[in-house]
């Protein structure tokens, strides 16, 4: 069963306010799913969640999180100065970048934040951009299929990220001889898993792996920071990972790993979609109807609003305002008005009867949503709004005008 935190009164009073299409997040939900991971690992007293920013980087909800035990997870100049403004430094970040330019390491030392080394040459290129600070992160990549049991969880042999097993022992033999005193360990094996043993399986991974590197090395590892990953059920007949469970179980390998190697380890998590991605929705309403070799429903909202559909084919559930109990007996394409045919938010839907002027909420938007839009078709982004614990409601990014879009073109005096 997929809900919602208002009812179709209480969302008219609000779309009195930011006409559609807009995102909405459930703070309350939000702060009770973060209370719930820390919960599932407080038994490792400095276990950290690093909110991965790029899934939903708004500073009021970055902001919301980090006054509730989190760090972020960042990995681009822009990420940093959000974290900058709202004065997250030092320890409170994780900078896991790729690819990284100069500059952006010369901003994460700036701030002193964790930086986690995706590969063996960035060494050489982090001491000239910035320095090497005295504790040090290194992504891992095992190659070929990460399995748990029989099951492939991921392709990490096919995956640009990290340190092969040999450059972690050279690299940090070499991080040893500059200076670098302690170390962090990470992995990102599996995207988009619902697998409640991802984590017990790639934290026995990295917890064998880091005993191992202290033993060849010497090196001291202080902690492994097993990344995002742990998806959301989009669908209503989907099964949640349980945390609870997997918390207990990366305890278990902890404490047969780990504690026998007379190792002690903060733990990290790195996840974005798992805290706030079942808590936000896309607001929109019905404007057109069309009937041609299909149904089609035509919204006021388009893939620049929320890629996934179009981009993965992911299902996102869709609530139609005040008909829940209605039979879903029609079958609907649900698009947007991009000049492209794959803007479809639902294809071959089975939905209650839509009218023009309905109001149609798109599910679990709350992370990978309002952050990969884009302005294909000179399409705007929409707004975006706080749903407070008290039910009143907070503006937390306004809705891009043509000003916006056109800004980049200001010398050009075209628009002035
Ligand atoms: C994208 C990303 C995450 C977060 O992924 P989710 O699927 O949102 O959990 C965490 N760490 C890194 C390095 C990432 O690239």
């Amino acid at each position: 069963m997929k809900t919602l935190p208002f009812n179709q009164a209480q969302l008219e009073e609000i779309i009195r306010q930011y006409p559609t299409p807009f995102h909405i997040y459930d703070e309350a939900a939000i702060l009770k799913n973060l209370k719930r991971l820390q919960a599932a690992f407080s038994w490792n007293a400095g276990f950290k969640e690093y909110y991965a920013v790029k899934a939903e980087p708004n500073p009021v909800i970055l902001k919301l999180l980090h006054e509730n035990g989190c760090g972020m997870d960042c990995s681009s100049y822009t990420e940093l100065m959000l974290c900058d403004a709202l004065g997250i430094r030092g320890e409170d970040i994780m900078f896991s970048s790729n690819d990284t330019p100069p500059e952006d390491f010369e901003y994460a030392r700036k701030l002193n934040a964790y930086i986690n080394l995706d590969d063996i040459t960035h060494i050489d290129f982090l001491q000239q951009h910035g320095g090497l600070p005295e504790t040090i992160c290194c992504r891992y990549n095992p190659g070929g299929n990460f399995l748990v049991g029989n099951t492939i969880m991921g392709n990490p042999g096919d995956a640009k990220y990290g340190f092969t097993r040999e450059q972690l022992t050279e690299g940090i033999k070499k991080l040893l001889t500059l200076g670098v005193k302690n170390f962090g360990l990470h992995a990102f094996l599996a995207s988009n898993t619902t697998e409640s043993n991802y984590y017990p399986a790639l934290a026995r991974e990295l917890f064998t792996v880091a005993v191992e590197l202290h033993e060849q090395t010497g090196a001291n590892f202080t902690f492994i920071n097993l990344s995002g990953g742990i998806s959301i059920p989009y669908s209503p007949d989907a099964s949640e990972a349980n945390i609870e469970w997997a918390g207990s179980e990366v305890e278990r390998a902890y404490r047969e790993v780990i504690e026998p190697a007379g190792m002690k380890l903060d733990l990290y998590t790195e996840l974005g979609r798992y805290i706030t991605g079942p808590y936000g929705y896309l607001v929109t309403t019905a404007v057109h109807k069309k009937d041609i070799h299909k149904q089609y429903i035509g919204l006021d909202a388009c893939a620049a609003n929320l890629m996934r559909p179009a981009m993965y084919g992911s299902y996102h559930h869709i609530t139609v305002m005040g008909k829940e109990n209605m039979p879903c007996d029609h079958l609907y394409d649900v698009t947007g008005s991009l000049c492209e045919n794959n803007d479809k938010f639902a294809v071959d839907r089975m939905l209650p009867k839509i009218d023009i002027g309905d109001r149609v909420v798109i599910h679990d938007t709350g992370a990978h949503g309002f952050s990969m839009g884009y302005n294909y078709n000179g399409k705007l982004r929409s707004a975006e709004v706080l749903l407070r614990p008290d039910g009143s409601t907070k503006l937390i990014r306004r809705a891009e005008t043509p000003k916006d879009y056109f800004s980049t073109l200001d010398f050009l005096g075209l628009f002035d």
